[in-house]
């Protein structure tokens, strides 16, 4: 039987929504139980409410693991875990950290942003990755009769939200050994408090990279105003500096989960769907095979510099 492993990402006790995906992406490659990695210091918190939805968790806490360091995870992991171990990790920042140097440090298999998974072919799993920017979805094989390191696209692939499981901490501390690093975290650096709070917002007006020029951030808030809804925006609009970091939706921004998300002029990558949890999507992009429109509840090809300013009218009217 495959020994199946999920590395859970948490922070303050608070476990990661991918906790409730990657038990899923397991089942999909075999029945049988699935074992939660916890790590960190002081995660008492943390490993319960893991094995809330895990059979069986490994709690790894020591002050050594207090940052999300892969350097010494990959470390401890490789001594507590076997082999042939399949770990299933979120590819996100830290699993794309964690991942490969994990499957090389256990010579076993690796495969990247998994979106999708259509069970085994002997020791061969069948996976679908997508490439060109989601436009191309491949079908592959990864031979995991060695173990693998799987890093699981975050809303992929579905989450199991019952947390119906009343699983077994065992506390492997002990058998992590050396957990020195030559990496060191030197601080936490929280994101400076914007003066707009978009995960509380109910409608969101997001734009992209489509909106061709800070000048026309206007037409957005217009929008926005007429329809009570707040602007969030794709990470290059913020690394333009066109508007301040608290309105970026993404993995490496913001978690938002409003009622209704409309897309203008985003091409729809997976670091920007990862901050979009549920809601009803309403795309608009000039390009009818932009990757938004495969999540999209409403897709409407037009040229957002038009297209908004036509509603906010009909809107205000
Ligand atoms: C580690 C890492 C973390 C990242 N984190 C994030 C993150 O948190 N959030 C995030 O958003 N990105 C993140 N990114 C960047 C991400 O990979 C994409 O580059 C980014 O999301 C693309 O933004 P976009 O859709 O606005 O731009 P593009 O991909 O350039 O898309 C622009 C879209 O606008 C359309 N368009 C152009 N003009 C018009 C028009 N006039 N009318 C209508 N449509 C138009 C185009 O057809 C295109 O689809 C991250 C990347 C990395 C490597």
């Amino acid at each position: 039987m495959a020994n199946i492993y999920a590395y859970i990402e948490h922070k303050e006790g608070v476990l990661d929504d991918t906790s409730m995906e990657l038990i899923v992406a397991a089942k999909k490659i075999a029945d049988g139980p699935v074992t939660a990695i916890v790590t960190g210091a002081g995660i008492d918190a943390a490993a319960q409410a893991a094995a809330k939805i895990y059979p069986e968790v490994i709690k790894l806490d020591s002050p050594a693991l207090a940052y999300p360091n892969a350097e010494v995870i990959r470390k401890a992991l490789v001594k507590v875990l076997p082999s042939d171990a399949i770990v299933l990790v979120a590819h996100g920042p830290f699993g794309m950290d964690l991942g490969p140097g994990l499957s090389i440090k256990m010579d076993s298999a690796f495969a990247s942003d998994i979106v999708g998974i259509d069970g085994t072919d002997g020791n061969l799993l069948k996976i679908v990755r997508q490439e060109f920017g989601g436009v191309v979805s491949v079908h592959a094989t990864c031979d995991i009769s060695k173990g693998a390191v799987l890093s699981i696209r975050p809303g992929a692939i579905g989450a199991d939200e019952s947390k119906a499981a009343s699983g077994k901490i065992t506390d492997k501390t002990g058998e992590a050994g050396d957990l020195s690093a030559n990496r060191k975290f030197l601080e936490v650096v929280q994101p400076e408090a914007g003066d707009v709070d978009i995960t509380k917002a109910d409608v969101l007006v997001s734009i992209g990279r489509g909106i061709e020029d800070q000048e026309n951030i206007q037409i957005a808030q217009d929008l926005a105003d007429a329809m009570g809804a707040v602007v969030s925006c794709s990470r290059p609009i913020v690394d333009a500096k066109w508007l301040e970091p608290a309105r970026q939706v993404g993995t490496s921004g913001n978690t938002v989960k409003p009622k209704v998300y409309m897309a203008c002029g985003i091409s729809g990558s997976f670091q920007h769907l990862g901050g979009i949890k549920g809601g009803f999507i309403i795309a608009i992009n000039k390009n009818p095979n932009a990757p938004i429109f495969q999540v999209a509840s409403v897709g409407i090809v037009a040229n957002i510099l038009e297209f908004m300013p036509a509603l906010t009218e009909k809107l205000r009217g």
